[in-house]
């Protein structure tokens, strides 16, 4: 089992393969033009599955690919095969955009992925292009329908921002509720790569603007899980990850591996450790000392603030979200 230095239990990777887009959306990369780490920088499939194993092997339950976009990376649901076969039991997920999706949801389900999320700020072709900076609304919600026809599980994300897409959070509530898709909002979180201009809503306010329509009933934390849920009166319930309290810090369980082989203990810090050196040289034993040590130092908490919008140097494209 591991254990972090504030004796959480941690059990959830989150693996970014890589930081490349075919997005930029606002609140994530949105300028270009845009250096890349080169390929040959990035880890192998081989090198990052070596080091899934051996932390599946120490008490890790829960794999999530993620990216930059994920189903850029060819041969994706090689990667997923890999680790589905090591250990079908794993709940391995998987975060993307959605667009490429339709030509690629049978393949990635056939090789043992079991869950998908998927990003939906709006249903306005316009906003999409706006937040997105390209034209994706209708590839997306293709990706959307694909997903649902193999039989992919699915959850929607959306992002709030102020004067973009708030208008929108009750339609992509309504589109998820309709199709008996769970979704979770997410505060814009403050980082240093996004538009300086764009604002995110927080929770409150969020719920301010589903209450127009519904009464909602406060559930809670699903575990671990940093979204807290609600129910709304005709028994949908959907999703809110509401950083800037960090309440869910206290049951913080997840691990960030980027594409490069840094491992990320927190989302808001720039500390990370590299494994590259370890899995190249096939050193299991030195991989998972350096997994160790990240756990030992851990922070307790982010420091996203309500009152302070605090800033992150930490790019989302590069550790996943
Ligand atoms: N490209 C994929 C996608 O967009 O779903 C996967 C990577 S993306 C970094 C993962 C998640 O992070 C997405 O749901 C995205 O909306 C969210 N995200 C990106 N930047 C964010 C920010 N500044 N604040 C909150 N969520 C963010
Ligand atoms: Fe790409 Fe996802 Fe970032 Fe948007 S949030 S630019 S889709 S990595």
């Amino acid at each position: 089992m591991l254990i972090d230095g504030h004796g959480r239990k941690v059990d959830y990777l989150r693996v970014s393969v890589t930081e490349r887009c075919n997005f930029r959306c606002q609140y994530c990369m949105p300028d270009k033009p845009f250096s890349w780490t080169p390929r040959e920088n990035l880890l192998k499939f081989e090198e990052l599955f070596l080091f899934i194993k051996a932390a599946i092997d120490e008490g890790i339950r829960k794999v999530r690919i993620t990216g930059g976009e994920p189903l850029l990376r060819e041969d994706l649901d090689r990667f997923i095969a890999m680790i589905y076969n090591h250990r079908s039991d794993i709940d391995l997920a998987l975060t993307t955009n959605g667009y490429l999706l339709k030509h690629v949801a049978k393949k990635l389900k056939d090789a043992g992925l079991k869950r998908l999320n998927i990003s939906l700020d709006t249903l306005n072709p316009e906003t999409a292009k706006q937040i997105a900076q390209k034209d994706v609304l209708s590839d997306v919600l293709e990706g959307i329908e694909a997903a649902r026809s193999v039989g992919l599980g699915i959850k929607i994300n959306m992002v709030p921002l102020k004067g973009i897409n708030e208008d929108d959070i009750l339609d992509v509530l309504e589109f998820a509720k309709e199709r008996g898709i769970e979704i979770r909002f997410i505060e814009y979180m403050e980082n240093n790569m996004a538009n300086s201009t764009i604002r995110g809503l927080l929770g409150k306010e969020i719920l301010e603007k589903i209450k127009e329509r519904y009464t909602i009933k406060k559930l809670g934390r699903e575990g671990s899980s940093p979204s807290f849920s609600y129910l709304l009166e005709d028994g949908y319930k959907f999703g809110l990850i509401d950083p800037h309290k960090h309440d869910f810090c206290e049951s913080c369980n997840r691990i960030r591996l980027t594409a490069e082989g840094y491992l990320i203990p927190c989302l808001y810090f720039d500390e990370a450790m590299s494994i590259k050196d370890a899995v190249q040289k096939g050193d299991i034993e030195g991989a998972v000392e350096v997994l160790r040590e990240v756990l030992r130092n851990k922070p307790e908490k982010n420091r996203w603030s309500e009152d302070e919008s605090e800033s992150s140097n930490r790019a989302f494209y590069e550790t996943g979200g």
